[in-house]
């Protein structure tokens, strides 16, 4: 297991995180509702590690460490 992983699984057993009780808020696929919660997590015990992490992993969905790494599906054309 890479370092950030396992040092943000040892914290999530001791900590309660906003994300820990409705975390499908944070994986979810509306874009408003994301925006929503990613303010939520500068409350967060596990701020650090959990930036850490995204470091480690680069997610391509859901928010972490306040910052939503998701990749739009359906790119806007550029106007002409
Ligand atoms: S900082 Fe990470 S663990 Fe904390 S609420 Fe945000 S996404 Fe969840």
């Amino acid at each position: 297991m890479k370092p950030a992983r396992h040092a943000m699984d040892k914290a999530l057993n001791e900590h309660r995180t906003p994300c820990g009780t409705d975390g499908d808020r944070w994986i979810s696929e509306d874009r408003t509702t994301r925006e929503a919660v990613a303010p939520l997590c500068n409350t967060c015990p596990l701020l650090d590690p959990c930036r850490a992490l995204a470091v480690e992993e680069r997610p391509t969905w859901g928010v972490y460490a306040g910052t939503d790494y998701t990749k739009d599906p359906k790119p806007r054309k550029a106007a002409a």
